[in-house]
């Protein structure tokens, strides 16, 4: 058995030069040495905003860097070819590919139609005006310059539930689009904004029996065009889980039974919401565990007031270890970005330790973590700032004791305010592993913890593999050993031969 690790292979800043592919590709050495077994890659379809957008701000879902559209033919990341240059040289050497899904919504759309509207509120969706109006609008889409290749997939306002733009008057609100699928939402698992189907550009109606079907289609050529391993399915709470219900059953069935699927339900003060969307969805997908990125970051900002006993409360790790997917910062949650809630350099460490080197979970390494990320942009209150996310220079012995070392039966002991800590003992299959993790948010003591690993370790000695802490350890007669953290620090103790 090998511990399976995910890596996010891009921030919400990586350079906009169309080397992204090729950069992906020249690390997969890299990556697959440091010990990750899977990678995601961010959306490789057309955005709105043409070389420079991300991806997530869908165009043309079938334009993976194909055609002249938005006024490029590569995107963000690079080329169709690069992209499946890429991808086949990663699955060749062992590492298993996310896709990036965005079926919320799409925009830059070519051509207005007329089409009746009421006017929601924005603080409650489903409080609509009383009133139904027409308004023009950008909700045709031509692609002209795709011109009809792979897909002539008619997208109009029958495929769409709602807008925020009226073009006619210049108008920017939520315009709850009326056809023949309803003048309200669709339906959702919770009630945040009343009803939080709309999030942004043009909204893509699920019910519609033509859009399931072009997005089984969309699914299969893009799985014969490039094969992959996964999806990770782009905001999950804004779109009907019956549309995901039947698109991922479809994918089992006939496209591949294996294809693993993480959706990013954003919440993360909410447990019971995510519990009740993976009932919903038939445990049909993995979530990433947004709840415990909230603690993290709680953690790092309230240094030694924060109780790390509590480290795991409300995670859905604690309640679905086999359905969470952890992480420690992501694209949306760096500074400057939408969910901005990061966590303080400091405490990196202390993160990734409860991630990659306890056993339950899916971990899934942050780029900017591996590859540090300098940028600039404007803060919440309009002003620039200039970002430095530096390397985390522990992350690759990180790796490396995920990779070779913390295996085996855990006993954990998350029962100190200020330090908590756990043991692995070790599997006969590989040889040197078991190791015993402290974290510290004291601000000035070296604490100690007397911790058990397995009487199998008596007598042997036992060294911090992080080098945080110089004197080694000795296991007596019972498996106890008496391990220490300086403040604020983590160690990870490991036998000496
Ligand atoms: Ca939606």
């Amino acid at each position: 058995m090998e511990n399976k690790t995910l890596v996010q292979f891009f921030d919400w800043y990586c350079a906009d030069d169309g080397k992204h592919w090729k950069r992906f590709k020249d690390e997969t050495p890299k990556l697959n040495s440091l010990g990750f077994t899977a990678a995601w890659l961010p959306p490789a379809y057309k955005g709105t905003r043409g070389a420079s957008s991300e991806g997530y701000d869908v165009y043309d879902i079938y334009d993976l860097g194909e055609f002249y559209q938005k006024e490029t033919t590569r995107t963000k990341y690079g080329s169709k070819t690069e992209y499946i240059d890429a991808i086949g040289e990663a699955r060749a050497a062992g590492l298993k590919i996310y896709i990036d899904v965005v079926l919320n919504h799409m925009g830059g759309a070519e051509e207005k139609e007329r089409i009746k509207v009421r006017m929601a509120d924005p603080e409650d969706r489903t409080k609509l005006g009383p009133e139904e109006f027409e308004i023009e609008a950008y909700t045709k889409f031509t692609f002209p310059g795709r011109n009809g290749k792979y897909s002539t997939f008619n997208w109009d306002h029958h495929c769409f539930t709602g807008i925020d733009h009226a073009a006619d008057r210049g108008e920017n609100a939520i315009f709850s689009i009326i056809n023949e699928y309803g003048d309200d939402w669709e339906p959702l698992t919770h009630n945040e904004k009343g009803n939080f189907d709309y999030l942004m550009l043009n909204d893509i109606e699920t019910r519609n029996p033509g859009v399931r079907q072009e997005l089984k289609n969309w699914i299969r050529w893009y799985y014969e065009t490039v094969p992959f391993d996964g999806v990770r399915l782009d905001a999950v709470k804004h779109i009907n889980p019956s549309f995901f219900i039947e698109w991922l059953d479809y994918i089992h069935a006939e496209i591949n039974p294996e294809i693993d699927v993480i959706g990013e339900f954003w919440l993360s003060d909410d447990l019971p919401v995510l519990l009740n969307y993976i009932e919903t969805t038939g445990r049909r997908m993995r979530l990433f565990d947004a709840p415990l990125h909230h603690n993290l970051s709680e953690a790092s900002i309230q240094k030694d007031k924060y109780d790390l006993r509590y480290i795991f409360r409300d995670s859905l790790v604690a309640v679905h270890p086999d359905l969470a997917v952890t992480f420690v910062d992501n694209h949306d949650t760096q500074p400057l970005q939408s969910l901005e809630e990061y966590t303080e350099q400091w405490f990196k460490p202390h993160a990734y330790a409860l991630i990659l080197l306890r056993e339950a979970g899916y971990p899934c390494v942050f780029y900017a973590d591996l590859y540090g990320s300098c940028y600039g942009g404007k803060n919440k209150n309009g002003e620039d700032c200039q970002i430095n996310i530096p390397v985390l220079e522990c992350l690759p012995k990180m790796m490396e004791l995920r990779k070779n070392i913390a295996y085996g039966e855990q006993e954990s002991y998350l029962d100190d305010k200020n330090c908590i800590g756990w043991t692995r003992r070790g599997i006969p299959e590989k040889a040197g592993s078991g190791c015993a993790v402290l974290l510290s948010n004291h601000q000035s003591m070296k604490l100690g913890k007397r911790m058990n690993i397995g009487k199998h370790f008596a007598g042997k000695l036992f060294r911090d593999y992080l080098n945080n802490n110089n004197d080694p350890v000795r296991i007596d007669n019972d498996g106890f050993g008496l391990f220490t953290v300086c403040a604020g620090s983590v160690s990870v103790w490991v036998p000496i031969d």
